[in-house]
């Protein structure tokens, strides 16, 4: 007999693996007690529900596209009176990009961060939400609130209402949607609130690129449809959007309100937790992308919008009673509209959520890029680089509107975007930065030209970044370190004064004494101008008469592109894509990035092995620039090409599979681990399963809860009831059956306790 054994069974509730199924009635449903965890509920989701597919997202922003373009269409073939019909359809699609940003916040749209930067921040701005500061703000609600025993499930919470605002008090009556516009006007354009320096700057960012959009968009809308055009397509959609965002975070908390208010004041510890789901037509709940299949809030953000509707399904299944669930009613609207001002001075976010943090979320390096005053920031802007950057693609948009391209230039823009492309990859980065190969001067005069000719300055300048890059990826001496954010490393860093104390020292003797890079350093300017601009406007002006064709198109437009082009070596390569040789470092290995650099794509291996004349090592991958100078080296002008042993790559590549072996298993749900389940006495075992009728078994003395799974054993029900309330190790072993891996591997999941003689202490 244990010491603990006196302890009455109720006390000590072993859990069931799955709970019982839903009885939904119209009573107040039971709150969830506090010693329920998350991890418990979590449990009794399927794991698929929380796996992101980016076709799914993908399709899903598709299919909102297209809803888009359904409801303009209908706009503009209906007659006026029919209008109204068409701007609720729109609204309703527009909702769709509130779901998909709000999957970009969460990090369920895509597994890949920058995809979800990108997304997000591109599908928020026609609703003018800046994706930055919004995120930060959700992070922030959670960091506030975010405990891991207490669920947040209502929309409404009582403890942040004393946010007062005058225009809170226009928020009435049939009004009260009002109150979603004046959440956002007053929640993410402001970054005054924020303490954290690089929440700061991406919030700041984010709030301008809206504020760019928004006198951009604008005006152009107005030229191209007129007013009537922004109001229809724009501006009633918009208020459609926020009508349906404050119905839908406003109408659970109709139903008890009253009871939810009077539980608060008796105890303003105690929090009602149990979730009210509404039901609206289907053909609304597809178009708002089922986000009314709501759960407690930490859950839900980790889900994304797709799966919502099954894991709210599985959740009924076990958590049933905590539930209420009912039908859209115009009498629970009627209710919303006679109470909306108890809502008026509530903060809400359209998507009122807290997010889950099971684990101690991955804190980026701090920033330390000093804060700066508004004053100070613009002092701090290179204006040359600023104007030349903002500048180009304005000339090259206004050109593209007003001159049209003909195929000879189309062909000649081609031809000089890679040659000038090339002479950055295959020059000034492979030659010069990196000596991976050698080259005779006729190759060397026709690089440092035409690298030139992409404008991204000298080479001896650009080598010497490059260099400090390499040499301290990822910290603050990388000029364009990868964790100062995407836009930072593609031209952010450009943009600003840079801090040569700042930049890593990095050895630049050989360019110093090399005549031909010291030729170009001086001369760069003048070098610069002519390759960039006149060289390519005299080839088409002279060779088919097209002087503007060959200004806009191969001049500006294509220096533009070959300008981001390039940047995405240090942008995107950072971002997108995997890491097959090394993951200590952000670079990464991808198809999309090669085609888009010119082969510089592969920059795993290019960090891994930087004076390695290729960045594909494999023979399927896409490299021109490697290309290039095998040509060049066929015909003599390139020699001494430079390559690490396959020896010393396939080490690093074995390695990182060891790793990934490694992290998959962890991902893996293998059942509670032995030790870290109760245990029990031969005695509790027989009285749950004789008083309490528990479906329990004994293998390998772990006690096993059968219950849901009986029906589904199979090898049928009649042998699993024969082992219930025994040990049946040797049945499942052999005696009867010798059971396969895997079930021995789904043994584990049912495995509520051990069983010993002895109790442990606790
Ligand atoms: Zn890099
Ligand atoms: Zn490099």
């Amino acid at each position: 007999m244990g010491k603990g054994s006196g302890v009455p069974l109720k006390e000590k509730p072993y859990p069931k693996v799955v709970y019982g199924s839903i009885k939904s009635n119209r009573k107040q449903p039971k709150s969830l007690p506090n010693e329920i965890t998350i991890d418990q509920i979590l449990q009794t989701l399927p794991k698929e529900v929380f796996e992101t597919s980016n076709f799914r997202s993908f399709t899903s922003l598709l299919i909102t596209i297209l809803f888009i373009g359904l409801s303009i269409t209908f706009i503009n073939l209906v007659p006026s009176y029919l209008y109204p019909i068409g701007w609720m359809l729109m609204g309703a699609s527009v909702t769709g990009l509130m779901v998909i940003g709000n999957d970009c916040i969460h990090k369920t749209f895509s597994n890949n961060s920058l995809v979800n930067s990108i997304i997000g921040t591109i599908v928020m701005l026609p609703l003018l939400y800046p994706f930055q500061s919004y995120k930060i703000s959700e992070k922030n609600n959670t960091a506030n609130k975010n405990k891991m025993e207490q669920f947040e499930i209502n929309a409404i919470d009582n403890k942040s209402s004393n946010q007062d605002s005058y225009f809170r008090t226009w928020a009435t009556g049939k009004f009260f949607w009002i109150l979603s516009i004046i959440n956002w006007a007053e929640k993410y354009f402001s970054v005054k609130n924020l303490s954290d320096k690089q929440d700061k700057s991406k919030a700041f960012a984010s709030i301008v690129i809206v504020y760019i959009f928004g006198f951009i968009f604008f005006p152009m809308m107005i030229k191209f449809v007129g007013v009537s055009g922004f109001l229809n397509y724009w501006f009633a959609p918009w208020l459609i959007l926020h009508f349906l965002l404050s119905t839908a975070s406003l109408l659970p908390s109709i139903p008890f309100y009253e009871e939810i208010q009077q539980a608060a004041i008796a105890d303003k510890n105690k929090k009602q937790n149990y979730l009210v789901h509404i039901t609206y037509p289907q053909w609304f709940e597809f178009i708002v992308k089922d986000i009314n299949f709501s759960l407690p809030r930490q859950i839900a953000v980790t889900i994304p919008h797709y799966n919502l509707r099954k894991a709210y399904q599985a959740f009924k299944k076990s958590w049933g009673e905590y539930i209420y669930e009912c039908t859209f009613e115009m009498e629970l609207f009627k209710e919303l509209i006679n109470r909306s001002q108890d809502f008026s001075n509530q903060i809400f976010s359209p998507f009122d959520v807290a997010p889950l943090v099971p684990k101690q979320p991955v804190d980026a390096p701090a920033s330390t890029r000093p804060s700066r005053t508004v004053k100070e920031f613009l002092k701090a802007i290179n204006w040359l680089h600023f104007g030349l950057l903002i500048g180009t693609p304005i000339i090259a948009i206004y050109g593209m509107l007003t001159v049209s391209l003909t195929w000879k230039t189309f062909v000649w823009t081609f031809i000089y975007y890679h040659m000038t492309g090339m002479g950055i990859t295959a020059g000034y980065h492979r030659l010069w930065s990196h000596r991976a190969y050698s080259a005779k001067a006729p190759l060397r005069a026709a690089l440092l030209i035409f690298g030139a000719g992409a404008v991204e300055g000298s080479c001896r300048w650009w080598c010497r970044d490059h260099r400090a890059h390499h040499r301290y990826i990822d910290t603050e001496k990388d000029p364009y370190s990868a964790h100062y954010g995407f836009w930072w490393s593609h031209f952010g860093w450009l943009m600003m004064k840079q801090d040569p104390k700042k930049i890593g020292r990095a050895n630049i003797d050989d360019l110093n004494a090399d005549p031909w890079i010291m030729w170009q350093h001086k001369n760069y300017l003048k070098i610069a101008t002519f390759m960039g601009f006149i060289f390519p406007t005299l080839v088409a002006g002279f060779g088919w008469g097209d002087w503007a064709g060959g200004y806009f198109y191969s001049g500006v437009l294509r220096l533009v592109t070959v300008q981001h082009s390039t940047f995405m070596v240090n942008s995107l390569a950072h971002y997108l894509g995997d890491t097959p040789y090394d993951d200590n470092h952000t670079p990464k290995d991808s198809f999309v990035t090669a085609v888009l650099t010119f082969g510089e794509g592969y920059h795993n291996f290019h960090h891994e092995f930087p004076s390695d004349y290729r960045n594909a090592y494999k023979i399927y991958q896409y490299d021109p620039t490697k290309w290039l100078i095998n040509i060049l080296s066929y015909v003599g002008l390139a020699y001494n090409l430079k390559t690490f042993s396959d020896n010393e790559i396939q080490k690093g590549m074995l390695q990182m599979h060891e790793k990934h072996i490694a992290q998959k298993r962890e991902s893996i749900y293998w059942g509670i681990k032995k030790e870290d389940l109760p245990s029990m006495t031969m005695e509790e075992f027989d009285q749950l399963v004789t008083k309490q009728n528990r479906k329990l078994i004994i293998i390998n003395d772990n006690v096993l809860d059968v219950e849901t799974f009986m029906n589904d054993h199979p090898g049928g029900l009649s042998y699993i009831n024969m082992g219930i309330g025994k040990d049946a190790t040797k049945m499942f072993t052999g005696e009867v059956y010798g059971h396969s891996n895997a079930a021995k591997n789904l043994l584990c999941q049912f495995s509520i306790a051990t069983i010993s003689n002895e109790k442990k202490d606790n």
